[in-house]
């Protein structure tokens, strides 16, 4: 029986896991598929407080993994592929068994959201990709487009500019929704192409070359052209990591899990920090915040649950 159990390795689970441990409640982990979360695909983080130079994102999710160590957070490779928050004790399992525990805390993140159009799942890999950083490699010299017009979708066109020989930036509204700064840097790249109030209608391709361009609509007129391109970006935003929960905690609309101020969810004992809870601000550094609050209120729930009384509490 574990005191807390944290799901996901992105500054919220990290985080959570700092505070816990240094509150004596041994904290279990589990990593998930991609331990360290988006941090681990992004380039340099330069809005963390404490790295005036700015910071490599797999980097900064290293330092963060070491300090929940050095404090005795016991951290394991394995994804969670069950639950069970209707009944007490709590238990998560993975493919290597169960574990229960008294309290837990969901911060399993978000993930890229799909285009949804014709020949998307098919190049998927083979020219259809959601992570310029990880990616943006098999592209020297060669052509790309970024779909989208928020701060990821202009990093990754900036990422991909210095290696690909073009890269058109498609974006279905006739301004970008990112910041003026990353917009400012963006349009002083020469190879970087902006196209306008258009939709990605089709991905084109072949099982020999793959991705060899896409169809697209120009929405104000209708007219439908063809770009050729060998490689396509989608970079639209980001779905909550919840299939997991369905049935055990009440999820919003667009599929985030409900919390409250106290980052309590619907389960009793079940907290939660980061983007899966979070469709606002999705920020390191606010992911990082809810993750501590998520396990200053575990703590809180554990020492109700066992009526600890501490020094200076009223009786
Ligand atoms: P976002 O801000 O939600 O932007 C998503 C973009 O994709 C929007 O421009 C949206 O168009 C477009 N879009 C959505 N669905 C689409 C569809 N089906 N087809 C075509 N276009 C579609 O998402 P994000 O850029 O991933 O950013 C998420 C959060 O992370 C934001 O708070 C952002 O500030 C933050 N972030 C920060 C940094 C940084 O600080 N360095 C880097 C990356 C992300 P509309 O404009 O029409 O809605």
């Amino acid at each position: 029986m574990h005191s807390v159990i944290i799901i996901g390795s992105g500054p919220a689970g990290y985080t959570a896991a700092i505070y816990a441990a240094r509150a004596d409640l041994e904290p279990v982990l589990f990593t998930g598929l991609q331990m360290g979360g988006q941090l681990t695909i992004t380039d340099k983080v330069e809005n963390f407080p404490g790295f005036p130079e700015g910071i490599l994102g797999p980097e900064l999710m290293t330092l963060m993994k070491k300090q929940c160590e050095r404090f005795g957070t016991r951290i394991i490779t394995e994804q969670v592929t069950e639950v069970d928050f209707r009944n007490h004790p709590l238990t998560v399992k993975t493919a290597a068994g169960a574990y229960q525990a008294k309290t837990v805390i969901v911060a399993t993140g978000a993930s890229a959201r799909k285009l949804g159009v014709k020949g998307e799942s098919e190049f998927t890999g083979k020219g259809v990709s959601y992570c310029a950083t990880c990616d943006a490699f098999f592209y020297r010299g060669r052509r790309v487009a970024v779909v989208g017009g928020g701060d990821s979708a202009l990093e990754e066109a900036s990422i991909l500019a210095k290696v690909a020989t073009s890269v058109h930036l498609i974006h279905r509204r006739d301004r970008f929704r990112s910041g003026p700064a990353l917009q400012a840097r963006v349009e002083a790249i020469d190879n970087i192409h902006p196209v306008m109030e258009s939709v990605t209608e089709e991905i084109l391709g072949n099982d020999e070359k793959g991705v060899t361009g896409i169809r697209l609509k120009h929405l104000p007129t209708g007219k439908i052209s063809e770009l050729e391109i060998d490689g396509l970006f989608g970079a639209i935003g980001h779905e909550p990591n919840t299939a997991v929960f369905k049935g055990h905690l009440d999820l919003d609309r667009a599929g985030y899990v409900k919390t409250d101020e106290r980052q309590r969810t619907t389960a009793r004992g079940v907290f939660a920090g980061g983007d899966v809870q979070d469709s606002v601000y999705q920020q390191a550094v606010t992911a990082a915040a809810s993750g501590c609050m998520a396990a200053l209120e575990a703590d809180k729930f554990l020492a109700e649950m066992e009526d600890r009384v501490y020094p200076g509490d009223q009786p």
